[in-house]
């Protein structure tokens, strides 16, 4: 199987867009990550999924906590920060939510103890227990085809 069209496949699939958080020595590290899921309601549980070369990966393994930052549709530079695609360092500030450092004007911030991790292929899923939420009125950013979008309301309604 064919590399880019497994991407292209995969990118039909319209996400929003999280940056992830996390701590070790009072050193915040950020990335932005689309491969995140709610996994369970009893208990509360949420999965993001961490590329072997990210510097993330060894973050987390040590400090065994992170957020997820779900990004509102102002935040795309946020967002491009944290993916490595802008030359210039941004200077971030962050807030903090049940000791954990989070980013101001997300539409959600959701904080976890790391319960489990499973390697898988060139990923590694840790699996968060959720410590705490504080969530805002905003719009979600969206990112569909490798491309940044708004969301907008469908045309026609549909008679239910
Ligand atoms: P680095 O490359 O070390 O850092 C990333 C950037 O964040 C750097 O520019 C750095 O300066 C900045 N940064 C980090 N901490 C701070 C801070 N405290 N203050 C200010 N700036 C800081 N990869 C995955 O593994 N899983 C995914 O689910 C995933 N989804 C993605 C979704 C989208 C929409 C995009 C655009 C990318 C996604 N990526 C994903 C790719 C991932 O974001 C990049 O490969 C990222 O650069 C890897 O992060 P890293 O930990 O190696 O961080």
């Amino acid at each position: 199987m064919d590399d880019r069209k497994f991407r292209n496949a995969m990118g039909n699939f319209a996400t929003g867009v999280t940056v992830i958080t996390t701590e070790v020595a009072g050193d915040v590290h950020g990335m932005t990550a689309n491969a995140f899921m709610s996994l369970s309601i009893e208990p509360k549980l949420v999965v993001i999924s961490i590329g072997e070369n990210a510097h993330m990966l060894e973050i987390i393994k040590t400090s065994q906590k992170y957020a997820v930052n779900i990004l509102s549709e102002n935040q795309q530079e946020l967002s491009m920060n944290f993916a490595g695609q802008i030359k210039e360092e941004k200077e971030v500030s962050f807030d903090i939510l049940g000791g954990q450092p989070v980013l101001n004007g997300a539409l959600a911030q959701v904080t976890c103890e790391v319960v489990n991790e499973y390697v898988e292929g060139d990923h590694t899923l840790f699996i968060g227990k959720v410590t705490d939420i504080h969530l805002e009125d905003l719009e979600p950013l969206v990112f569909f085809k490798g491309k940044y979008r708004s969301l907008q309301p469908v045309k026609k309604a549909m008679n239910v």
